[in-house]
């Protein structure tokens, strides 16, 4: 069942959204050669509890910390360790939390230094990529619209487009109905109707499609080991138009002052 969102708890999950973009920007202040992806974690676990909230990925399924932290051809889900990024690396960190019973879930992929120019297209791309998506977030078009407008913006650049791993719904659990992949037909799906909030989160390879995962039983990788990027917001469908609970723009203040 597809949960339909009052005006109210749109409230809470604008403010629930509005921390963990928060907590994202606290991360890209400290990214640099150097940091361990540890030491990211320990960042981003501290600023969710002094702003009242709580990390949604530490205990889910298991999953051991506050953050995901995947690096190159780590897709999603990598765990935070004692490896020290380098110049030229990319790090895609992904971010949840509860505030007032209400989860936030937002990712974006940054670069560590100096990245090759190839590596910098591949995530300008996925971002666009994201928006486009986001663009068809309005009441009356289907889920696969959504597909459709991200995995058309990837293949064209010449990417491809990761199919196992999905967007969803989000609410009071961190993963509602319905599926949002980001592929698919035009004109299919699940319509969408006006208080429905869902998370876009294209994952796009710069080579094949194929993932596997590491042993540790989480960390996807690229089964071609070529890089991957992740962008992902959180989005109400409106009337007329998309309404983004989640923001980047407090990372890319950020990144802006550091650069
Ligand atoms: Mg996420
Ligand atoms: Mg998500």
């Amino acid at each position: 069942m597809i949960s339909l969102k009052t005006d109210e708890e749109l409230e809470y999950l604008k403010e629930s959204n509005l921390l963990v973009s928060r907590t994202l920007a606290e991360v890209a202040r400290n990214i640099r050669p150097g940091v361990t992806t540890l030491e990211l974690d320990r960042i981003a676990e501290a600023f969710i509890r002094e702003h009242d909230g709580e990390p949604a990925f530490l205990g889910y399924n298991g999953f051991p910390n506050t953050l995901c932290t995947s690096v190159n051809s780590e897709v999603v889900h990598g765990i935070p360790s004692g490896y020290s990024l380098r110049e030229g690396d990319i790090i895609s960190v992904d971010c949840g939390v509860k505030l007032s019973g209400f989860y936030g879930d937002s990712a974006y992929t940054f670069e560590v230094g100096q990245v090759e120019k190839n590596v910098r297209l591949l995530l300008q791309t996925t971002r666009e990529a994201l928006f486009k998506g986001i663009e068809k977030v309005i009441e009356g078009n289907r889920i696969g619209d959504i597909g459709h407008a991200i995995q058309h913006h990837a293949e064209k650049a010449g990417y491809s487009v990761v199919r196992e791993m999905v967007g969803h719904g989000l609410g009071k659990h961190l993963h509602e109905e319905p599926e949002v992949p980001n592929y698919g037909k035009k004109g299919t799906g699940v319509r969408l109707k006006s208080g429905m909030v869902l998370c876009l989160e294209p994952m796009i390879n710069m080579g094949t499609k194929y993932i596997h995962q590491d042993p540790d039983g989480w960390t996807i990788r690229t089964r071609d080991n070529l890089p991957s990027a992740h962008f992902e917001l959180a989005v109400a469908v409106g009337k007329k138009e998309p309404v983004v609970l989640s923001t980047f723009k407090f990372i890319e203040l950020v990144l802006q002052t550091n650069h």
